[in-house]
């Protein structure tokens, strides 16, 4: 690689930077050199086999051994996420410390045209940390310190390896939270990368609501700050908007700041049990459209309270059933719960933890009952009032298929889940859960929907986007060239 590199005129360091370092321009002007590349231009690595010298290219900038890995279990630890698609080793993973040594990283691999992706906690679904083109995967795991806590300001500056569990911690000592709450303790970074969201959803929004400032490492090694501290912005286009859900494919998030809320006095926890998931879905239609300040609204269906049932040995009813929070008192959910079975509620943290028991243990139940099995979720998101039917649908079906699934749903936001466990020794059983995904995307798109509420595009849905923005793929390559010319950053996500 040094060889060819040699041959290869460098680009110079910006100036505004007195940079002495071999390769990187760092702190630069925002997208660095004004002069965008070719559209999308063809990945064509110069270096096919990294090996030795990638190696030393790297150690020269992160001067660590235990920070430039290609020991086999740390590649396959950074060549899969939990999901059914397959898996691809990176050549090598590194782990910076700070934003310097990202920006150098993206420096070297833009001008060695060498993939790289970035990789918060690996929870992802839709196998967007895989390294399709091998290259970098590029661990954020060592920038994990909360920078600042402002009670006074009510947010906060994180690194963007930091947890949103850990984030909770520091923000807890003040009495405050971040709301947002995917079912795995991700990374604050994979999380805007993703534009996750979560139970909370309903009444503090995702990622893109709380995230207020972002610092971002771009494919050439320029760093760009964008938002502020401010409650808000009229300032120019939304570039942290834009950056937010872009997985890993215009820039690398260096440091986040994001909103934080003052814990609730008191919380109310409810479980509700319907007749049908019809039921269900018009009382949690009518808490959204009447205003009711929920702070969670789940569904569970029966045969899946039914599987966790058999799993944990309870005996819920394994019926359609809303998991409900509320702040201050559940008076007004109740009275409009009046077609429930069964309603249940407490505010002792206890007892409130019971209470949502059947709804925390939906994915162990999953994964205990299905061992070897890979794990699939479709996540399109409908306008609230069409969520009964497209459940309904959906369960349909997955019984006309003679598939197995479970559905859940943040009915709150009219996002559901129908989650298979498939057989790895079955393609047919794949073939049939992707067909059965199809029709689901199909029918959100037709009432308004979106073909994924919160797990994004990854390498899993590009047809879909596809499907639901087709003409925006010129403006979104456009975007993509701009910032990326040499296309290097999580190649194959997104759109190809
Ligand atoms: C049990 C379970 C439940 C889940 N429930 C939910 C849910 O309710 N809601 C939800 O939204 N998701 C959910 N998810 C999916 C997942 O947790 C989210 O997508 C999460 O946001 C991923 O964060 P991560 O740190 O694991 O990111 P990773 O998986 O590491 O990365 C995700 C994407 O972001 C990019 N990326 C990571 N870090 C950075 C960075 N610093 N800068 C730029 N790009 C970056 C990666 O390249 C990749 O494209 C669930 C997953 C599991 C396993």
């Amino acid at each position: 690689m040094r060889e060819q590199a040699g041959n290869r005129k460098r680009r110079p360091c910006h100036p505004a930077q007195r940079c002495r370092c071999r390769f990187a321009r760092a702190v630069g002007p925002p997208f660095g050199d004004p002069t965008p590349g070719p559209v999308l231009a063809p990945l064509a690595r110069r270096v096919t086999s990294p090996g030795v010298d990638l190696r030393s290219a790297l150690l020269a900038i992160l001067p660590d051994e235990r920070r430039v890995v290609d020991g086999e279990s740390v590649l396959d630890q950074h060549g899969r996420d939990l999901s059914h698609h397959e898996p691809r080793r990176p050549d090598v993973v590194v782990f910076p410390e700070s934003t310097i040594e990202v920006a150098r990283v993206l420096a070297l691999a833009s001008a060695e045209r060498i993939p790289v992706v970035p990789f918060g906690a690996g929870t992802s679904l839709e196998g967007h940390v895989i390294p399709i083109a091998g290259g970098i995967s590029l661990s954020l795991a060592r920038m994990a310190r909360v920078v600042a806590v402002r009670p006074d300001e009510l947010n906060a500056t994180v690194q963007p390896g930091l947890t949103r569990l850990a984030l909770n911690t520091a923000a807890g000592d003040h009495g405050l939270f971040f709301p947002v709450d995917p079912g795995a303790d991700a990374s604050l970074g994979g999380m805007a990368a993703t534009n996750a969201s979560g139970t909370t959803t309903v009444r503090y929004g995702g990622m893109r609501r709380n995230v207020l400032a972002l610092e971002v490492a771009l494919a050439d090694g320029s760093v760009v700050r964008t938002g502020t501290r401010a409650a808000k912005s009229s300032a120019g286009y939304d570039l942290t908007s834009l950056l937010i859900g872009s997985e890993g494919t215009l820039g690398v998030i260096t440091e986040l700041t994001v909103r934080l809320y003052g814990i609730p006095e008191s919380i109310v926890a409810v479980r509700a049990a319907f007749a049908t998931v019809e039921d269900a879905c018009e009382v949690a239609a009518t808490l959204v459209a009447t205003g009711v300040a929920v702070s969670r609204l789940e569904l569970v269906d029966g045969p899946t309270l039914r599987a966790v049932n058999a799993y944990k040995g309870t005996a819920f009813p394994e019926t359609a059933t809303l998991f409900i929070e509320v702040e201050q008192t559940d008076d007004d959910v109740r009275e409009m719960c009046g077609t429930a079975l069964t309603y249940e509620s407490d505010s002792d943290p206890t007892r409130r933890a019971r209470l949502w028991e059947a709804r925390h243990h939906v994915l162990h139940a999953l994964l205990a009952s299905a061992p070897g099995r890979l794990h699939k979720s479709t996540d399109v998101c409908v306008p609230v009032p069409a969520l009964a039917e497209a459940i309904q649908r959906a369960r349909a079906a997955i019984e006309m298929r003679g598939l197995e699934a479970s559905i859940v749903a943040h009915a709150g936001d009219g996002n559901y889940h129908v989650l298979f466990m498939l057989d790895p020794a079955d393609p047919s059983e794949r073939e049939r859960a992707e067909a059965l995904n199809a029709e689901i995307v199909e029918w959100a798109l037709a009432r308004g929907g979106t073909c994924t509420g919160e797990h994004g595009i990854g390498m899993g849905k590009l047809g879909y986007l596809e499907r639901e923005h087709g003409d925006l793929l010129p403006l979104m390559r456009g975007i993509k060239a701009l910032l990326d010319p040499a296309g290097i950053l999580n190649p194959g996500k997104v759109f190809v």
